[in-house]
């Protein structure tokens, strides 16, 4: 990342809430569930299936995690309504993780239940290294229930992975890999860039290896041509991997592996608490000075980008 970008993304929790919320809108459906219908509906024409977060994660009160919860259950409605190609992703401290390890299960669990009754399936999100062991336990328990309609995310990023790999190979798990977008220590995680995507190519091996069926989270096109080698290697048929990318992230990319026969999948937020999710997709973006200029050029020349 150059210098100036870098600096930027330092800057950005001091950047007002507004201007945020301008920058980040390529990545977020809107702030209604009608919002994402209406996206997942013209991802879904083009041939990508979705996963619809509701966005809200760190809820500080039982309230908030319970509303959640139903917010869940509109979505799974209008899913069905709709007739959408769509499931859901969860975040765990959205549903009350750090009030009550109990309370999250059974939230998440409720989620499970209605995703079994209409066929759908649900993502537990994995989010900073605080949380990694409570959301595998929360997993492997819903799992012991006989729920099958959830799978779990594993971070590339992290050393501990290859043996959590190892851990869930008795549940043949349906896991989402990614690199890990919370920056952690040199204790428990790699930092050099090539080591991550060498860990995550190794991860989707030993998932394979495990019979697992491996969502492959990624817009990074050396580890996409990684994987597309592990993938020919096996003979594996498209319905059994899929790739997955953020809303507004490289969409040449996802046209190419559509184009190719690959089965992709795009990570659809929408919601009223938008604030933390836009900060980790701006801090990502790897020209955020060009896309900041553009922003502001855009606002200050009558008549181009300034909406
Ligand atoms: C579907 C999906 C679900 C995810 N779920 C989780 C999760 O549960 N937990 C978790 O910790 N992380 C999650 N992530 C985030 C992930 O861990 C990475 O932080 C993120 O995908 C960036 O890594 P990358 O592999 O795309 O590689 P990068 O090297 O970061 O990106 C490769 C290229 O993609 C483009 N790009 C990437 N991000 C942006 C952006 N924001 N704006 C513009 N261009 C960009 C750039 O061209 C960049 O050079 C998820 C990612 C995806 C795609």
């Amino acid at each position: 990342m150059a210098l100036l970008d870098r600096a930027l993304v330092r800057l950005l929790p001091a950047v007002p809430r507004p201007v945020v919320k301008r920058l980040s809108q390529r990545y977020i459906a809107g702030p209604d569930l009608a919002d994402a219908c209406r996206v997942v509906q013209a991802l879904n024409e083009r041939g990508r299936m979705a996963t619809i977060d509701v966005l809200g994660e760190e809820v500080t009160r039982r309230e908030d995690a319970l509303a959640l919860v139903d917010a869940y259950e509109d979505v799974f409605e209008t899913i069905r309504r709709e007739g959408l190609v769509a499931n859901v992703s969860v975040k765990p401290t959205g549903l009350g993780l750090n009030l009550d390890r109990d309370l999250c299960l059974e939230n998440i669990g409720a989620i499970v239940r209605w995703a079994k009754e209409r066929d759908n399936f649900v993502r537990i999100d994995m989010e900073d290294s605080s949380t990694t062991s409570d959301t595998l336990a929360i997993y492997r328990d819903l799992r012991g229930q006989g729920l099958d309609s959830v799978g779990v995310v594993l971070q590339a990023r992290l050393h501990r992975t290859i043996g959590d790999v190892n851990d869930l190979a008795d549940l043949r798990p349906s896991v989402r890999v990614c690199k890990g977008i919370y920056l952690e220590s040199p204790e428990i995680a790699y930092q050099d860039p090539d080591t991550i995507r060498e860990s995550f190519v190794d991860i989707v091996e030993a998932l394979l290896d495990i019979g697992a069926y491996v969502a492959i989270a990624t817009h990074d096109e050396w580890v996409v041509e990684q994987v597309k080698r592990l993938i020919a290697e096996r003979r594996l048929q498209p319905e059994q991997y899929e790739f997955q990318m953020l809303l507004g992230v490289r969409e040449g990319l996802g046209d190419a592996l559509v184009s190719q026969g690959h089965r992709l999948r795009i990570y659809v937020p929408f919601g009223r608490r938008w604030y933390e999710y836009s900060l980790r997709r701006l801090q990502e973006n790897p020209s955020i000075a060009t896309y900041v200029a553009r922003d502001t050029v855009g606002r200050l020349i009558p008549g181009r980008n300034g909406r």
